[in-house]
């Protein structure tokens, strides 16, 4: 699917403002109610396909949020603009300050959200339970690959243990479910896949293969070089057979299989080969407060400046709206004057 299949072409500027009130749509019809929220651009790997290897330039402490101005802006989004789930991520959240108090907040809002955080599993045997109880619901672990010299060569990190160490600990803190996000080295992927499916089944998470993006901070990213979804689906069909869950699948982005019958899924994310643009019910806050309306995105909205200038609730509401309002069609991806935004993966929050 591409950006045309909303009968619009990408970045149509709306002429009307947006709406006061009701869910936080925009002028194609959609309703954001899933918020994610970056903690901090900082993390403790160095995933190719996400950061160099030297890092980056940190955000500076002032740029960043405080945890008050993030949690206001948390309960703005979810008591005025309609938002039911929200989503802790990164960089890595787990090295963010205060993400136990973050999370319990949230809890406390009501109507109460649900709560979910996207982490690579570093030090998560010593905090699932602890995030559990200040009212997580739901964890997804990142992990490309099992065996231990490929995770050191796609993370440049030698941390498989501490991943694997986290998953078994949010399973035991009762997190469900627990899902491994998989993005695959173009090279060793397919055997990396077959191999995780496996290990997922034999533990009891749910697996989700995401197609890489162009969000890398070195611009590598190449279409010929990743691997597309309906490429993993063939390889994985090869070992097990999938059939398409009979679940409806709604604004959900990834597709998800039977793996032998079932009850264990598979999930393959085809962001790019099979846009989901059309039933996005995503809006994004960076941390260093920034709105933007979708991943891709080249515009971003400064809630922080807004608010450190003394803004009262109403207007950064009407601020967030508008931004959302002018959410263009679709990522542009396959677009021929596609162009890759200057923030890489870990600064927007995956
Ligand atoms: N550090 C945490 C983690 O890795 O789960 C949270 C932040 S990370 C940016 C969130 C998700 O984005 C991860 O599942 C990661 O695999 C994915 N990701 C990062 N760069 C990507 C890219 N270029 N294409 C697709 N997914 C990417
Ligand atoms: Fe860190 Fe997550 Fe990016 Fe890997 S994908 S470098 S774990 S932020």
């Amino acid at each position: 699917m591409t950006v045309t299949d909303l009968g619009l072409p990408s970045l149509v500027r709306p002429t009307t403002p947006a709406p006061a009130d009701g869910p936080l749509i925009d002028t194609y019809g959609r309703a954001a109610t899933d918020l994610r929220v970056s903690l901090t651009d900082r993390c403790n790997l160095r995933c190719t396909y996400c950061m160099p290897a030297e890092g980056l330039d940190w955000m500076r402490g002032e740029e960043l949020l405080t945890v008050e101005e993030l949690t206001r802006l948390v309960r703005i989004a979810v008591t005025r603009l309609g938002i039911t789930r929200v989503r802790f991520t990164g960089g890595e959240p787990l090295v963010a300050k205060r993400l136990e108090d973050i999370i319990a907040a949230t809890a406390a809002l009501a109507p109460r959200p649900e709560i979910a955080l996207t982490t690579n599993g570093i030090g998560l045997d010593r905090r699932a339970a602890g995030l559990k109880q200040a009212g997580l619901d739901r964890i997804n672990v990142s992990l490309d690959t099992v065996d231990r010299e490929r995770f050191i060569h796609i993370t440049r990190r030698d941390r498989l243990a501490d991943v694997l160490a986290g998953l078994a600990a949010a399973h035991e803190a009762g997190l469900r479910p627990v899902k491994v996000n998989a993005v695959l080295d173009p090279t060793t992927g397919i055997d990396d896949a077959v191999a995780l499916l496996r290990f997922c089944i034999e533990h009891d998470y749910q697996l989700r293969i995401i197609e890489q993006m162009p969000l890398d901070a070195g611009h590598a990213w190449s279409r010929g070089a990743a691997l597309s979804a309906d490429e993993i689906l063939a390889a994985l069909q090869q070992h097990f057979t999938l059939t398409p869950d009979p679940k409806p699948r709604g604004s959900a982005p990834a597709e998800l299989w039977l793996v032998d019958g079932g009850p264990a899924t598979v999930g393959v994310i085809a962001s790019v080969s099979h846009a989901f643009c059309s039933a996005c019910d995503r809006t994004r806050l960076t941390a260093d407060g920034q709105v933007r309306s979708c991943l891709f995105s080249r515009e971003e909205t400064d809630l922080r400046g807004l608010m450190r200038s003394g803004a009262d609730d109403d207007a950064v509401e009407a601020a967030w709206r508008a931004a959302m309002w002018a959410k263009p069609a679709g990522h542009g991806i396959n677009d021929p004057d596609f162009v890759q935004p200057d923030r890489p993966m870990s600064a927007i929050g995956g």
